[in-house]
């Protein structure tokens, strides 16, 4: 065991009184803010490496945007159209250490079906892709962790997915990435990172920084449990608030070098009852434009994909709770 281990991963009680009691009176070398994916993995990162390490969280581990997303773990595909090679390959290789060695037990392979709507140029221009993208995965030194892409012809492919129309494709290509527990991965990364040494918090609110001359020199931190104001000293702070960037920024006092912009990503979540599937969980992108109503939060879709059965009224969703029930799940980009 290394020698800076000191601490237990246990996240309890008397454990964040014990970190709250170092973060008011002990120097750090960095004090990270903000318990989301970025936020916990730098502490861990940082505590690894021997650093005096404090790590606070507003509210709770993954409260933000890190339980909120798609929950996959992949490659960047579509990177590759923007010839951003190094991304897709370093992404694909921490894929497989994702898979395999360090949370095999929250992250699990999902298949996509791309159905090909054009002749044969799409089936060589995605079907290239698609070999690239596997070979990728083959360059970390271990197997990737998941099946490679395969060519369906469209008997194939209305076999996976029956709810499919049989004339509006040509065939499709399946291919591999991963899908996480988004939020149980991020605690796990906070409970790993006070393993390591890190003075880890959650219900601690940064609400200004402490700065001599223009150096920021620590933060005025604020004890939600108890309503108690105290200070952390630290040599580094790091703004790791995700989409409240900009107002930890603004405590500064001055405008910081990051600008956050709003972006929205949807993705249309199919009750199982709608929509047949046999092994395929995911539909990659297709040119299908869904009609937003204006009485009701729904979308109703009629893409020329489906048969009009499974085109009834289809759900923007992306929660976990509704992962959970519903396993169908069509990125489809809207207009
Ligand atoms: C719809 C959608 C789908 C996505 N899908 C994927 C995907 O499939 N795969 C993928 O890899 N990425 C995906 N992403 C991107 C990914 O979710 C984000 O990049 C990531 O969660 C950002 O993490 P973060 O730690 O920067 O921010 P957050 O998770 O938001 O963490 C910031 C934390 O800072 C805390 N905080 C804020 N202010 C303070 C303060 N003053 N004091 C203390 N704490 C504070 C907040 O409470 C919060 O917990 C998706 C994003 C979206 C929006």
């Amino acid at each position: 065991m290394p020698k800076s281990v000191t601490r237990s991963s246990k996240l309890g009680t008397a454990e964040r009184a014990a970190a709250i009691e170092v973060l008011r009176t002990k120097e750090l070398d960095i004090l990270v803010i903000g318990g989301g994916i970025v936020g916990t993995g730098s502490a861990l990162d940082a505590a690894t490496r021997g650093l005096r390490v404090g790590l606070v969280e507003a509210r709770d581990w993954a409260s933000g945007t890190s339980s909120r997303s798609s929950k996959l773990v992949h490659g960047g595909i579509r990177y590759l159209e923007q010839l951003d090679f190094r991304l897709v390959r370093e992404a694909l290789i921490e894929r497989g250490l994702l898979l395999q060695r360090i949370a095999p037990h929250l992250v699990k392979p999902v298949r996509f079906l791309y159905p090909l709507t054009k002749p044969v140029w799409e089936r060589f221009y995605i079907g290239a892709g698609m070999l690239l993208y596997d070979l990728f995965s083959y360059t970390g030194g271990r197997p990737p962790g998941v099946p490679h892409h395969r060519h369906l012809t469209r008997r194939q492919v209305l076999r996976a997915m029956p709810s499919l129309k049989s004339d509006a494709f040509t065939g499709g290509l399946t291919y591999y990435d991963a899908q996480v527990d988004d939020a149980r991965y991020v605690a796990n990364l906070a409970r790993t990172a006070s393993f390591y040494g890190a003075h880890v918090a959650s219900r601690v609110r940064v609400e200004g920084f402490l700065k001599v001359g223009e150096r920021v020199v620590g933060v005025q931190a604020r004890d939600l449990e108890t309503d108690e104001r105290f200070e952390i000293r630290a040599r580094q702070v790091v703004n790791a608030t995700g989409v409240w960037t900009d107002d930890t920024q603004s405590m500064v006092g001055e405008r910081g070098q990051f600008k956050v912009r709003a972006s929205k990503g949807v993705h249309l979540v199919v009750p199982r009852d709608r929509f047949q599937s046999t092994s395929v969980e995911w539909l990659a992108p297709t040119s299908a434009t869904p009609e937003p109503t204006s009485s009701s939060p729904r979308y109703s879709l009629r893409p020329a994909l489906f048969r009009p059965a499974s085109s009834a009224v289809l759900r923007p969703c992306c929660s976990a709770q509704a992962r959970s029930r519903v396993p169908a799940c069509l990125s489809i980009p809207l207009e």
